[in-house]
């Protein structure tokens, strides 16, 4: 931002911002548009987004969205009425910020993938192989094989008569009718995917709710009937021209908005025309589409293996919704995949982008064999996972859920896990434009602490935000290096009054649970202590004695002074995800860089024996709850090194719960102190490969 908060002020009482850069590098699209409309309907004052000559309604969706703002464009705010300067000063940072990061983007808020195994998707779209026609190539949404038959989604266009079958005033009430009808679906399906998967998810769908109440496309459809076209005939073209707008920007973004847009204006068409779709489902079918909706997606009947589409990308909600949902999925598939006969068997590698119809036989036994396999080892996991994780000499590992939030931890307790390791409590921070309440914060804390019980840990990282996941509602300057940033505690010991309405919220929930608080991003003992002590005087006031606190080891630093911090800490929890990316100077998220940021390097390994070294004889138990808590791999390790608790994504919990129970500590000792001998990651696994039989495991268990 050049300067967003120079807002100035006419003698008419017209509000305006100054001129406002975007520089988030996704540009200001979907979910910050969404909190941005969001935020301004909440005052009464008129609000323009300006962008050159170009002024549009600030509560439109559709209307802020169609600017297709990229990093770097500017753009500026006007408001006229009662609440015009409060509304551009809770606006600007909105635009100003880097929201995205910020967000809690699809691979945020979905489940996390653990050990970040899903394999990096491709942007451009892939062609058909020539040299072999049965192999169709696409981009990985989510990852996963399968093998089935080929079932076709096609979606007739619905026919409208442009003239009306009534007046404007009663196509008008039909129409309004249809759209409350439309809300009410879409809020069951948000229900729906809330159990199903998570709060972040369904709120795509709360975001369709959104995008139906926005007066420039319903406007827009209003403004048609009322001139004599039919609601049916208006509503189409409205959202159809609107839709094409976005699907024609360069930006990926923008672009897979118009698949939303075009889920929801079907929706209420097939309402305003009575139009019924049935998808006659097969058993064990591989869906190939054009494209899927959203709502196709969140609503698959089980006998879906998986999926395929033309359209979309590796951002759509469509891909996100797959990922959660653990089904293989392509998107960008040949355009020639079209043309595959219903019934064809294939086989949907979506690990390596590729669909092959008519498969070898022997190649179908295999994958079925291995499918078959893995859904029986599954079976028997399930079947023992409410039982300890006992190693074959007798040893028990603490086996703990890494959750999100209230669905997570009602799978989690289904599945036995031994407590919550831990809560990424920052969820409820992001993709909003205010700070959450107390109340609103202690709500969630209870009612998790309520699920998981009062024997078990429940152990709550303190806000991991900042640096590259901004928050609109704190100002902080841009950051060359965010991850090297003001982010986790450094940012909560930097906006006192946050931190402490959050550990208040957090503290009311110590009745109900073995309440555990932790502290992320720690680098040195002054910001432990610090932070320690405001627990203590907060809890304090509050007349809370028994709170455990800890921290996570995921800086160097932390790692090799941990015998200092074990001395006044209550427990540590390596977050490998981060201690490898800072050991390794390899940045998580960039999948050229996999190789490197392995948490098998010795380097790593070595941290965590610090760590773990430095705990013992101290009352002061070591966890680890970053992505190789869950790896088959290093499991060994961990126990040899001796960790005390595994804490890994939900559906991990009963196979990993297995994996302990093959293993024994004496073995694991032996298997840790030679691999930390080693002197690469792939050295490593190659001897835990051999000598731990992992690397079939490792393959059929990710
Ligand atoms: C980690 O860094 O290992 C960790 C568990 O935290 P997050 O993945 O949320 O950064
Ligand atoms: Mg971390």
């Amino acid at each position: 931002m050049s300067d967003g908060s120079n807002t100035g002020e006419s003698a008419q009482g017209w509000e305006f911002s100054g001129e406002i850069t975007i520089i988030s590098p996704n540009g200001f699209h979907a979910r910050p548009a969404a909190i941005l409309v969001k935020t301004a309907k909440k005052f009464t004052s008129d609000i323009k987004l300006v962008k050159g000559d170009r002024r549009v309604n600030a509560k439109s969706l559709v209307a802020v969205m169609g600017f297709a703002l990229e990093q770097g464009d500017s753009v500026a705010l006007e408001a006229s009425g009662a609440d015009a300067a409060e509304a551009i000063k809770a606006l600007i940072p909105i635009i100003a910020g880097d929201m995205e990061n910020g967000a809690p983007s699809v691979a945020q808020t979905a489940k996390p993938a653990e050990s970040a195994k899903v394999p990096a998707a491709k942007k451009e779209t892939r062609t058909r192989n020539e040299a072999d026609r049965s192999l169709f190539r696409g981009i990985t949404a989510s990852p996963g094989i399968a093998t089935g038959i080929v079932k076709h989604i096609t979606r007739g266009d619905i026919a409208v008569s442009e003239r009306p079958a009534a007046s404007p005033e009663e196509e008008a009430a039909d129409f309004r009718r249809a759209v409350d009808e439309a809300k009410s679906e879409l809020a069951s399906i948000e229900k729906q995917t809330e159990t199903a998967i998570d709060a972040g998810h369904a709120a795509i769908f709360g975001a369709h709710i959104e995008m139906l109440d926005d007066p420039e496309l319903t406007g827009a459809a209003l403004g048609m009937i009322a001139t004599g076209k039919s609601a049916a005939f208006a509503w189409k073209s409205a959202y159809k021209a609107q839709a094409e707008r976005f699907s024609g920007l360069s930006n990926e973004l923008f672009a897979a908005r118009a698949a939303d847009l075009n889920d929801v204006g079907r929706r209420v068409l097939m309402i305003l025309t009575g139009t019924q779709e049935e998808i006659a489902y097969t058993q064990n079918c591989v869906l190939v589409a054009e494209d899927l909706t959203p709502s196709d997606t969140a609503t698959l009947d089980k006998r879906v293996l998986g999926f395929c589409t033309v359209k979309g990308g590796p951002t759509s909600h469509i891909a996100i919704l797959a990922r959660s949902l653990d089904l293989p999925a392509l998107v960008g598939i040949d355009h020639a995949a079209l043309g595959i006969k219903d019934g064809m068997a294939v086989i949907l590698n979506a690990d390596e982008g590729t669909l092959r119809i008519n498969p070898d036989p022997a190649e179908v036994e295999r994958v079925r064999g291995n499918q078959e396999e893995k859904s029986a080892r599954r079976a028997r996991d399930l079947e023992h996972t409410m039982e300890p994780a006992v190693t074959k000499d007798g040893v028990t590992l603490e086996v703990a859920a890494n959750i999100g939030g209230t669905s997570d931890a009602s799978q989690a307790a289904s599945l036995g896990c031994d407590g919550v390791g831990l809560l990424r409590s920052e969820f409820l921070f992001l993709g909003r434009a205010t700070a959450p309440s107390e109340d609103e914060l202690a709500d969630i804390y209870i009612k998790i602490a309520k699920t998981i019980g009062r024997d078990k840990p429940l152990v709550v990282r303190t806000m991991d935000i900042g640096g590259d996941k901004p928050i609109p509602y704190i100002t902080q300057d841009a950051e060359e290096n965010p991850f090297l940033g003001v982010r986790g505690l450094r940012l909560s010991l930097e906006h006192r009054d946050m931190f402490e309405t959050q550990l208040r919220a957090i503290l009311r929930a110590s009745e109900y649970c073995g309440l555990h608080i932790m502290f992320p991003m720690v680098s040195t003992m002054e910001e432990f202590r610090e932070a320690s002590s405001i627990v203590r005087r907060v809890a304090g006031d509050m007349g809370v004695s028994d709170v455990k606190i800890g921290l996570m080891i995921e800086v160097p630093s932390a790692a090799i002074l941990a015998r200092h911090f074990a001395e006044e800490a209550d427990f540590l929890s390596l977050g490998t995800n981060d201690l490898t990316q800072y050991t390794m100077a390899a940045d998580r998220g960039n999948p050229k860089l996999s190789r490197i940021a392995d948490g098998l390097n010795p380097a790593v390994l070595a941290m965590i024996k610090s760590a773990v070294d430095g705990a013992r004889g101290k009352n002061c138990w070591v966890g680890v709850c970053g992505g190789i808590a869950g790896d088959p791999a290093a499991i060994p390790v961990l126990i040899g090194i001796g960790v005390d608790e595994l804490s890994v994504s939900v559906p991990a919990i009963p196979q990993v719960k297995a994996r302990v129970r093959e293993l024994s500590k004496a073995e694991c000792e032996r298997i840790a102190a030679h691999v930390l001998s080693l002197g690469s990651a792939s050295e490593a696994r190659d001897y835990l490969g051999k000598n731990t039989g992992v690397k079939q495991l490792d393959k059929e268990r990710q």
